[in-house]
């Protein structure tokens, strides 16, 4: 007899209220406002900061990142200051689908960010992101690789990177191939839930994502990159996108028994880049507490495990890479080396010229967020020259300098919040987070950050963007902490709206809709707030184990050979010359 699913979860990351609000009382989105109306919603709070990375890996797990140790798209070594990127190997927590699979449910996901390699479920796994290529082992199993690749030729997650679209033709370009990646996701979706039904499925689309990074700035009037030439063409670039997915979703509610429950979640929210923008390494420099080096000293560079031309410190950005790059690192890449695209100098020289035994403070400027800032702690920094004893004294005074970086024409503060590691981090992993988390994802803490060159560092710290559009390709959006959470089914309430609902709730809530004991190591609530009450007094809530930490096999050291090729990509790619 075919398997009915009990659960389908549609991943719609980034998918933001923001914009689905106001299209859905124009009648917009149809399918998720029947939805809506079928069963609850409300804002589903990310985890800080929102980033796609640790977002999905915390949502499949119940735990902050401390408790998994996926912080980024990128990992900082922690005796050095290099930087290599993370997948889902880094992952060192048990899944929710593992859990589920031990309970005895079977399980099958698709295409969420994070999952490469994938887990030998009882199910299957598609990985999203974080595959390198159409030719990595992507599927678990193999064989429905073959079957898929049969079907649909070859599964592909990229669209060009950012870099790329640098007119209009190419932007359409780019808009085609976001949509022609949807339409094969949604069949393969579509043929999984005929062919391979699982207990528990989950389907993931990134394009709202996507689209928000780089169209968002055509459909805002008033943001700093808006432009009225541009509007007719990629005016409804955003809303299509939402529109497509909407259908995609009905479409594959259509296929689903009257009892299955169906959430639809986003990792994070979407909201526009404003137009300040931060040196945050030069205001360092500027209180005192980064230094550059001396030209003199250029010499002790090779010394410091930092090389002096670009394609060395390249081996060094990448030395732990052993995944090629995908595609969405490629756009992530072009925003962490804006300057490349000019062909001048790319944000790594700025970090290639921090004297760093006169340093202690520093942001990780080369990323293009967070702007989180970094202590250079004797003890743990191969060059570290703060004392323990200094530290809380220290990070203190960065605080409060960060509060003084204010508007100039508002005479606001420009960072509402800075997080202490420890506030928002906890768990075996936690140190290897940043030592000082600035908030850029509320709306009274918004601002970018661009890499602080040597020769400008008496430049004022804050700029304002002019207000017309860019002729680069750059992001016009970025992430807000706040996603969606919409759920429909029989032991769901109907019609509801749900308050304080966390990215971090849901895996312990998918058990309990299930009759499966949580882990008591999960950071997340069981969102019984969601249910019908009946349902609530007659399954009372079983607690079970810590399922503790997981020592994936992790990716380390990468040879001549791998950073050769590493380096020849991004040749190609016109990051070098
Ligand atoms: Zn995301």
């Amino acid at each position: 007899m075919k398997k009915h699913p009990k659960v389908v979860i549609i991943g719609l990351d980034a998918a933001t209220w923001t914009l689905i609000r106001p299209w859905i009382a124009e009648g917009g989105m149809p399918n998720l406002a029947n939805l809506m109306k079928m069963g609850v919603s409300g804002a589903l709070q990310s985890v800080l900061p929102p980033l796609t990375p640790p977002a999905w890996t915390s949502f499949m797990t119940g735990k902050n990142p401390g408790k998994h140790g996926v912080f980024h798209f990128v990992e900082t070594e922690r005796e050095g200051y290099m930087m290599n990127y993370a997948n889902g190997a880094s992952r060192r927590s048990p899944t929710v689908w593992k859990l589920l699979n031990d309970a005895g449910f079977s399980v099958g996901t698709m295409n969420i960010p994070f999952t490469y390699p994938p887990e030998a479920l009882n199910g299957f796994q598609i990985s999203g992101l974080d595959t390198p290529t159409p030719k990595s082992p992507f599927v678990y199993p193999p064989s429905l690789k073959r079957e898929l690749v049969d079907h649909f030729g070859k599964i592909n997650h990229d669209v060009r990177f950012l870099g790329f679209m640098s007119t209009d033709r190419r932007r359409t370009q780019v808009l085609d191939e976001m949509e022609k990646i949807d339409r094969q996701w949604a069949a393969v979706a579509l043929y999984l839930l005929e062919h391979h039904p699982q207990d528990v499925l989950m389907f993931v689309f990134m394009s709202i994502d996507t689209v928000q990074h780089y169209f968002w700035q055509y459909t805002d009037h008033t943001h700093f990159l808006y432009d009225p030439k541009a509007e007719p063409r990629f005016g409804n670039a955003v809303r299509q996108v939402y529109e497509r997915l909407d259908a995609v979703t009905g479409r594959i509610i259509e296929k689903l028994a009257a009892n299955t429950t169906v959430f639809v979640v986003s990792d994070h929210g979407g909201g526009p880049v404003v137009d300040r923008t931060l040196f945050l390494n030069r205001y360092l420099h500027q209180i005192g507490l980064l230094h550059y080096r001396r030209s003199a000293d250029s010499d002790r560079l090779p010394k410091l495990g930092l090389g002096r031309i670009p394609s060395n410190i390249l081996r060094g950005v990448f030395s732990l890479l052993r995944t090629s790059l995908t595609s969405r690192q490629k756009t992530f890449l072009a925003e962490v080396f804006p300057a490349i695209r000019k062909r001048a100098e790319f944000a790594y020289t700025s970090f290639q010229n921090i004297d760093w035994i006169r340093t202690k403070a520093f942001c990780s400027e080369v990323l293009a967020s967070p702007p989180s800032i970094w202590i250079n702690l004797k003890g743990v920094k191969r060059r570290g020259i703060v004392e323990p004893s200094e530290y809380g004294a220290l990070t203190d005074f960065i605080i409060e300098k960060l509060g003084e970086l204010k508007d100039p024409r508002t005479g606001k503060p420009i960072i509402a919040r800075v997080y202490r590691r420890e506030q928002i981090f906890h768990g075996p992993f936690s140190d290897e987070a940043a030592d000082l988390v600035l908030d850029w994802w509320s709306e009274d803490s918004l601002f970018s950050t661009l890499p602080s060159f040597k020769k400008d560092r008496k430049k004022p710290p804050v700029m304002i963007r002019d207000h017309r559009p860019s002729e680069d390709s750059e992001w016009g959006g970025t992430h807000r902490i706040h996603g969606i959470l919409i759920g429909r089914g029989s032991m769901l309430k109907t019609d509801a709206e749900i308050e304080n609902a966390k990215l971090v709730d849901i895996a312990p809530t998918l058990l309990y809709l299930l009759g499966v004991p949580v882990p008591e190591d999960m950071d997340g609530k069981v969102l019984t707030s969601i249910f019908r009450s009946d349902f609530v007094a007659a399954h009372p809530f079983q607690a079970a184990d810590a399922s503790g930490v997981s020592e994936t096999h992790r990716t380390s050291g990468y040879t001549d050979e791998e950073s050769a090729k590493v380096e020849e990509r991004l040749r190609a790619l016109g990051y070098l010359e």
